[in-house]
């Protein structure tokens, strides 16, 4: 084994960490952490801490960490066959059975499913398809994409210009041209106090009309949006927003996109957030819960109107030009496979929508009252604490001040428990993997409570 300081040494001089300050990581401010193991909700680090993760990676590993069921499926898959491609008609039975999985569980009138490897690279190929299809219907200038301020779709070109959070954008000549932000259904951060929730979904609504009155609904091909936004806050939508906003996009013949790669496959208590919200998709975004991170697979759900068309398009301009290499790769789909098997064996989106009730519930009754804490909130398993200078007055802290990231840090710190502090905001984000049992619930509440003591008083 590799002595920890050879180990630390070789991280800053080779590694370039995603998201992360380079600078400060190259000097070694910030300190290199790595994770050895991990079992349930618990990863242990190379000294031996063991840390309740109580953000399941980045969201992700859902069925919880060191699922035998789903490590045997994968060392099977390899020896049996690591690899072939899915290029020109060829599949292979893990890759054709999850396809059959995920549709028999998709909301009505999905056709297909075209895997990929991340949430980003499904919904680059969300986007591709959507302009090839109006190109099909002899509408090219209809291609612009609706995204929200605070939506999250991922880190390339296209899917970093429909994030809409400005680290994503900054120095990076983002957004690109045809994408969109509309307002965000963030009903804590309104700009009017006074509105009621209702008024603010009104003005979510108008503000979406007047952005299709102004660019012309000819224009734009589709809107994108997480069922619940995700790292732009956690915020559940409030209730009426969906419906309204679906209203509109109906009327004026405009694509809907759901990105499911949270909340997929049961976070939300519900195998989509799709079914949760009544939403219906022409296009379904999934990911992280497909394989809980065991294989890195993606896919975009197709729905019928689309496939037709698509169809169409390759009888006149021969076979669709899109396709990546590990497009259904085996070792991912039989991943894929027993997962799915797992969550359903296990009851465990029950589960998660139970736990998620407990843990929303706890942290409201342990924090709610706490003078800075702004707000509490949360669908399925999936929750957030938004902490505030001046709750009366809903002021926030400067941000310089970093008061999520410093809460977050104490509770590693004082309690080995993981909370993510999300990027934008002083908000502290909460989506365990589904098997955390009320004594796991307990323990990220009480060590929640003595950070947010040990930081704001
Ligand atoms: N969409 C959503 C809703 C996400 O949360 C994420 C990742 N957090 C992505 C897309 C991008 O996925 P990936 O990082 O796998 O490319």
């Amino acid at each position: 084994m590799l002595k920890n300081d050879l180990l630390d040494q070789w991280d800053r001089e080779n590694f370039f960490h995603p998201s992360t300050h380079l600078a400060q990581h190259a000097r070694g401010d910030s300190p290199s952490r790595v994770i050895k193991t991990a079992s349930g909700v618990y990863i242990e680090d190379r000294d031996g801490h063991k840390l309740l993760d109580a953000f399941a990676g980045l969201y992700c590993v859902n069925a919880g960490y060191g699922r035998q069921e789903i490590t045997d499926a994968i060392a099977a898959q390899a020896k049996e066959l690591a690899y072939y491609h899915s290029y020109v008609g060829h599949g292979t039975e893990a890759s054709i059975t999850l396809s059959k999985m995920i549709l028999d569980r998709a909301p009505a009138n999905m056709s297909k499913v075209y895997f990929g490897l991340g949430g980003s690279d499904a919904n680059e190929t969300n986007i591709k398809l959507i302009w090839y299809y109006n190109n099909i219907l002899g509408r090219p200038e209809k291609k612009k994409i609706i995204s929200r301020w605070r939506g999250y779709h991922g880190s390339g070109l296209v899917t970093g210009s429909l994030t809409g959070l400005e680290l994503f954008h900054k120095k990076f000549d983002l957004p690109l041209a045809n994408v969109l932000h509309t307002q965000a259904p963030y009903y804590f951060r309104r700009e009017d106090l006074g509105q009621s929730e209702a008024e603010f979904v009104a003005h979510c609504v108008t503000s979406l009309e007047e952005m299709i009155a102004r660019e012309g609904a000819d224009t734009i091909a589709a809107f994108i949006g997480e069922p619940v936004l995700g790292t732009g806050g956690i915020v559940p939508p409030p209730a009426g927003y969906w419906p309204a906003i679906q209203e509109v996009l109906k009327k004026h013949d405009i694509l809907l996109v759901v990105d499911e790669v949270v909340t997929g496959f049961g976070r939300l208590g519900s195998m989509f957030g799709s079914d949760h919200y009544g939403l219906e998709a022409d296009i379904i975004t999934i990911a992280k819960g497909l394989t809980s991170a065991y294989a890195p697979l993606s896919g975009s759900i197709i729905g019928e109107k689309l496939w037709k068309v698509l169809e169409q398009g390759t009888d006149e301009n021969g076979p669709i030009g899109h396709g990546w290499t590990y497009s259904a790769h085996p070792i991912c789909a039989a991943a894929g496979v027993a997962n799915l098997k797992v969550i359903e064996a296990l009851d465990l989106m029950n589960n998660a929508r139970d736990l998620g009730a407990y843990l929303k519930g706890a942290l409201a009754d342990a924090l709610g009252d706490h003078p800075h804490v702004g707000d509490v909130r949360g669908e399925g398993l999936l929750c957030a604490v938004e902490f505030v200078k001046d709750k009366d007055d809903r002021i926030f802290f400067d941000t310089s001040e970093k008061i999520g990231p410093q809460i977050s840090a104490a509770l590693l710190a004082q309690s080995q428990v993981i909370a993510r502090a999300m990027p934008q905001g002083d908000i502290l984000g909460f989506a365990p993997p589904f098997c955390l049992t009320h004594a796991e619930a307990d323990i990220v509440v009480a060590a929640t409570v003595q950070a947010v003591g040990a930081v704001l008083g």
